[in-house]
């Protein structure tokens, strides 16, 4: 009779198994279970391993986390939500009051605004510095400088910063040089190696690969880390399990795409020069790139999948290779399987001033391209007929 008296309501159990899934299991569960108050106690007080509550740590983000941090180098990593949310992390888990920032001049925009705008109204002290001036970066630093902001390979100008020369500059004036190493993936440079003390990525972009996930890491030594983390769970950062679980999928196949997209990108440089029509061409694995030497140096065979082309003309040349582009969207977001374009002027530097757009190189005819993986030819095809298209307007 009691027996009969079941309830459908959680009453399930782990089916037994003596064999274990190939695939990680998606943990959807916001909580766990514990046998009693001293299993969690010791959970709480790192005497035993395990999960209490998602917010503050998962299986997904866990598996995905030690990955990323083995493939970058690091002690130990953790997940946020996106981007960005890494970039917050570092901010709020770092800094204390009074601390001074320095950050590099031509950063992704929200990382911008966040060092510009959002750091001073809490307090901080912060100034932007031209990465490829290392006489600058020196004389800009004061005794109170705690954290250097930077990024490897400039949005979108593609300009290279030499992140072991400031490496070694962090090393020499005690500042924690934090990299963001979303263009380059820990395949083409691993900034720990280098004299950084925490990389952050925008896992949304190369790492997962597709498009369909939001998702951010921070990767560090245990004592830096630590404070990331525990500002994770409290400012509530933490990353889905569904997004770590599709990003893990994306990452199996993370080496087969960037060797791809970048084979594609040297030779649609390539491509894209030959056409007519065309002011410029930037991409830093060839010889013309401004930053090429160093290029080569600090990335080798990899100046990845990014590059920019400059039409003659202006936006209307630039709506009409929009418009006539069959396969290639114009949107705004990078690293994806998919060729993508994006248009700096109109978006991501809408907000800069002309003149202050035309000092970074960018005009209206600036156009940047994600090279994703689709057969070469198929990419020729679509952007030869669209600069074409774009010259008869
Ligand atoms: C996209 C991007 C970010 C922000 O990442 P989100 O996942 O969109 O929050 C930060 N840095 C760089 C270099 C990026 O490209």
């Amino acid at each position: 009779m009691s027996n009969t008296r079941r309830s459908v309501v959680r009453r399930s159990v782990e089916p037994h198994s003596v064999t274990t899934p190939l695939v990680s299991p998606l943990y959807a569960s916001v909580v766990y279970r514990a046998a009693d108050a001293d299993t969690l106690d010791a959970v709480y007080e790192g005497r035993d391993k395990g999960f209490a509550y998602a917010r503050e740590g998962h299986p997904n983000a866990e598996i995905l986390a030690e990955k990323l941090a083995w493939l970058e180098g690091a002690q130990r990593g953790v997940m946020t939500c996106s981007g960005m949310s890494a970039v917050s992390a570092v901010l709020l888990g770092l800094l204390e009051a009074g601390d001074h920032v320095l950050a590099g001049n031509q950063l992704y925009g929200r990382s911008l605004r966040l060092v510009s705008q959002e750091l001073p109204r809490l307090g901080f002290a912060t100034a932007m510095v031209d990465l490829c001036d290392l006489v600058a970066v020196e004389r800009a630093l004061r005794p109170d400088t705690r954290l250097l902001l930077v990024e490897v390979v400039a949005n979108p100008t593609l300009r290279v910063a030499d992140i072991a020369a400031l490496g070694e500059l962090a090393a020499r004036h005690g500042f924690l040089l934090v990299v963001d190493n979303t263009f380059t993936t820990p395949l083409a440079l691993r900034p720990l190696e280098l004299g950084a003390h925490v990389v952050v990525h925008s896992v949304t972009k190369l790492l997962a690969g597709h498009s369909d996930v939001t998702l951010g890491f921070v990767g560090a030594a245990e004592e830096l880390l630590g404070p990331v983390v525990e500002n994770v769970m409290t400012f509530g950062l933490n990353a889905s399990p569904f997004d770590c679980w599709l990003a893990e999928r994306g990452l199996n196949t993370l080496e087969v795409r960037f060797e791809r997209a970048q084979a594609n990108a040297r030779a649609l440089a390539a491509f894209i020069k030959r056409q007519p029509g065309i002011r410029r061409v930037l991409y830093p694995g060839d010889t013309d790139h401004p930053d090429h030497a160093l290029a080569q140096r600090l990335l080798g065979a990899n100046p990845g999948n990014m590059l920019c082309f400059e039409l003659e003309g202006g936006r209307p040349e630039v709506n009409a290779l929009m418009r006539a582009l069959r396969d290639i969207p114009y949107a705004p977001t990078l690293g994806d399987v998919c060729t993508m374009i994006s248009h700096p002027a109109s978006s991501s530097h809408r907000g800069l001033a002309p003149e202050a757009r035309a000092a970074l190189g960018i005009s209206e005819g600036f156009i940047r391209v994600s090279v994703g993986i689709e057969t070469l030819d198929v990419l020729e095809e679509d952007f030869g007929q669209a600069i074409a298209a774009s010259r008869d307007g």
